[in-house]
């Protein structure tokens, strides 16, 4: 049965995208309060969420129906986050089902273009550009305004991409960009294309051909091992559904049990694809501000980063009185630390102008 499905994405259409900002007017005054502190309490980022020594990403591409059903009771089976990069035409067509599993929290959807084509320069609208819009920045709009998801991230479809596409890419305002190149991406990745870069993230796929004699289980666990001090993404498709590297839902609950038995015994970060690129960019590009008042201690971490909603907290870790202590706050907010206590400020915070 072929499902009709609508085309939203031509409803008010601008080319470029909103351009989101974490720092509104209204928090002019935290930035007026942290201006003369820059850091002086030598507050640190940790360099993975609540200091785990590495990320462990499960992204399943394409958003299929039946699969997803599978995906959301293996979720809460195992009680592990999860990301779905889906088509829009997959999305479209259940898109009260999509719904529903946005609602439920534990799996994300992301991006993975409308249609689904290979856009790499052999396409037939390789040099188009106004394909490669709608195929990325249409698909985008259509998960802002129907299913309310804001950030600005894409994962190639048949792993490829070309130059036009990148351009549309950047153009658009995305910030992160999963590829197919086999590998584990560093905690730090820089702003380019090459493999392991913001725009080409590494992956491993669930089903890829082991090498040299190995079973499939020897080589999930040594790219597990690989995870450590660094941000492991497994590229999943479809569960008990054939196709493209599907596996058995009974080999994919085995899989998580390693999972999850590896990251708890190695102290490693499970997270939602969006989830570890705003920790890691907010990171990346965060002014920390921290002094003392009196006997209570202020931190702000204030980034201007824009494609991301902002709502990944951070870990910071700081020494004060001689006790080493370590927190999770939201960037853009300030925060009072009262005997070890820390407790969030409201933007009408008036204390002592210093
Ligand atoms: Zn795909």
């Amino acid at each position: 049965m072929k499902s009709v499905i609508l085309d939203y994405s031509f409803q008010n259409l601008s080319k470029k995208n909103p351009v989101h900002r974490d720092i509104k007017k209204t928090d002019a005054l935290l930035l007026k309060k942290c201006a003369n502190h820059v850091n002086e309490l030598a507050i640190s980022i940790a360099q993975v969420f609540d200091n785990k020594s590495g990320i462990i990403t499960i992204i399943s591409d394409d958003g299929e129906y039946v699969t997803s059903n599978k995906l959301r009771l293996l979720s809460k089976e195992h009680n592990i986050p999860m990301t779905v990069a889906g088509t829009i035409i997959n999305v479209a067509a259940n898109i009260d089902h999509w719904k529903t599993i946005i609602e439920e929290g534990n799996i994300e959807l992301v991006n993975h273009s409308y249609n689904h084509y290979r856009m790499d320069d052999d396409w037939k609208y390789a040099s188009d550009e106004d394909r490669y819009i709608h195929e990325i920045i249409h698909a985008e709009i259509f998960l802002r305004n129907q299913l309310g998801i804001n950030d600005k991230v894409f994962v190639c479809p048949e792993n490829a991409i070309n130059n036009l596409g990148y351009k549309v890419i950047t153009d658009g305002g995305i910030v992160a960009v999963r590829r197919g190149e086999r590998g584990v991406n560093s905690l730090s990745p820089t702003d380019g294309t090459t493999p392991g870069d913001w725009f080409n993230l590494k992956c491993y796929g669930i089903m890829d051909q082991p090498k040299y004699l190995k079973t499939r289980k020897e080589m999930r666990a040594q790219w597990l091992k690989s995870s450590i001090g660094n941000w492991l993404i497994e590229m999943w498709h479809n569960v008990d559904v054939d196709g493209y590297q599907s596996i058995s839902y009974r080999e994919a609950q085995n899989h998580l049990d390693e999972i999850l038995n590896f990251a708890n015994s190695n102290n490693l970060w499970i997270s939602k694809f969006t989830d570890a690129v705003k920790y890691l960019r907010t990171k990346e590009n965060t002014v920390i501000y921290s002094w003392k008042e009196e006997h209570k201690y202020y931190v702000a971490l204030i980034c201007k980063f824009e494609g991301l909603e902002l709502t990944q907290e951070m870990t910071i870790n700081c020494l004060l009185e001689g006790v080493q202590l370590t927190y999770n706050i939201l960037p853009n907010k300030l925060y009072c630390i009262e005997n070890r206590r820390i407790v969030k400020v409201d933007n009408n915070y008036s204390g002592n102008e210093v």
